[in-house]
């Protein structure tokens, strides 16, 4: 184990290893640093092409000391969409398909490692607000641990993430407001001592099993970055995570100075990063009356805000709103041409990617990875089925139809 200390991510104050933390004194994340020389002698490519695939194989750049909380996360695949790269008139365009994880989205990567430490540490009970993936992902990986879990969904949260949540055995209310306002009652019983609090960037482990994406998505690509990454920003935890692992990774290292550009894609009904970014603001202000059926990146606070605008800025990158109409026809587009069902969330970095590709912040030669995050079967799809009566069927006219 190769943790040194945490730090906050503002201020840069050190947080003592080896217990848990939420929120630093300034009420800012916690990043968790390591010993990366100590790291860099067994870390080399080589080794790492012999480990077993998955993301605890990146074992020097992770926080937990000894076995892992574990499902099975395998190594997502990269997918490439040659029919939609060649309708923009692109070489190719990349997903990484987030959705083969455990429990179906790249929440199961975050909650894998935070309950691994909530478990390492002799936690009992957690608590976390979801918009619905992460939440089913602490209630498999609490249930593994033998853990309880208490779960507060907003309204609208997908009633399948709220159905499997339960079926793992944890209690789960849908409440009536924001995924921030279900986080302040979360706050609220952790404050008294009742849970430990889980939510996004408030628990400084997630955002190491999520930075694992990043990892693996560059040794797929034999030891490069990609030139850009367009990533579906809700809590922003993976692209932060994935920001802090490419340093990481160069620290040991086994990559260089480039870094891909971060595209941080939001959806026009809660764009709240896109229109600080624009401002040329640090900091996000709250989005009212946020609405999309991306839920996942229906979001309108983060408590990570500066550290998303930080790394898109550094980058080169930008944050990019896109509308539902656009959302939708990506994820149509995708099953039609290329056989591949994004999630919306996932359709709307596809959405986005699109979009920056017509105002030219990309190039069609580029190398591009969109990060879908979960699995499509998981939400809600128009049916687009016709009745038929067997008696006197015509089979002819089920090739005609459209
Ligand atoms: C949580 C989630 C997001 C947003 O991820 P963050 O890292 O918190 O920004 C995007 N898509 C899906 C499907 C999600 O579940």
């Amino acid at each position: 184990m190769n943790v040194t200390f945490l730090e906050c991510s503002l201020t840069g104050e050190r947080y003592e290893a080896g217990k848990p933390h939420n929120l630093s004194r300034a009420g800012k994340p916690l990043l968790v640093r390591y010993d990366l020389e100590a790291a860099k002698k067994t870390m080399t490519r080589e080794s790492l092409a012999t480990r077993e695939p998955g993301m605890w194989k990146w074992r020097e750049l992770l926080p937990n000391d000894g076995e892992p909380v574990s499902l099975g996360e395998p190594q997502t695949p990269i997918v490439p969409l040659p029919n939609i790269a060649g309708r923009e008139g692109a070489s190719s365009v990349l997903v990484k398909d987030e959705g083969r994880l455990p429990t179906g989205s790249f929440k199961a990567r975050g909650l894998a490692m935070a309950v691994t430490m909530a478990k390492q540490f002799g936690t009992e009970r957690i608590a976390m607000p979801t918009n619905g993936n992460a939440g089913a992902a602490l209630a498999a990986y609490g249930a593994r641990a033998g853990m309880e879990t208490i779960i507060i969904c907003p309204a609208e949260t997908p009633e399948i993430n709220v159905t499997e949540t339960a079926a793992y055995g944890a209690r789960v209310y849908v409440a009536d407001g924001q995924i921030d306002e279900c986080g302040a009652l979360v706050g609220k019983g952790a404050a008294e001592g009742l849970w430990f609090d889980c939510s996004t960037l408030k628990e400084p482990y997630r955002l190491e099993g999520k930075k694992t994406m990043g990892f693996e998505l560059v040794e797929q690509l034999g030891w490069e970055v990609p030139d850009a990454i367009f990533y579906p920003t809700g809590g922003g935890t993976g692209l932060i995570g994935m920001w802090k692992g490419f340093d990481e990774l160069e620290a040991v290292g086994l990559i260089g100075s480039k870094r891909p550009r971060m595209y941080a894609v939001q959806a026009e009904g809660c764009a709240p990063m896109v229109r600080a970014f624009e401002n040329g603001d640090e900091f996000a202000e709250r989005w009212e009356k946020a609405a999309t059926v991306a839920t996942g990146i229906r979001v309108p606070k983060a408590v990570g805000d500066f550290l998303i605008l930080r790394a898109v800025r550094e980058s080169g990158g930008a944050a990019i709103a896109v509308s539902e109409e656009a959302i939708l026809q990506a994820v149509d587009d995708a099953a039609r041409e290329d056989g591949f069902l994004l999630c919306p969330e996932g359709g709307a970095v596809l959405a986005g990617w699109r979009k920056a590709l017509g105002q030219g912040m990309v190039r069609a030669d580029e190398r591009v990875v969109l990060f879908n995050c979960a699995n499509g079967n998981k939400y809600p799809l128009p049916d687009r089925s016709k009745r038929l009566t067997l008696q006197g069927a015509d089979p002819r006219e089920l090739c005609a139809s459209k």
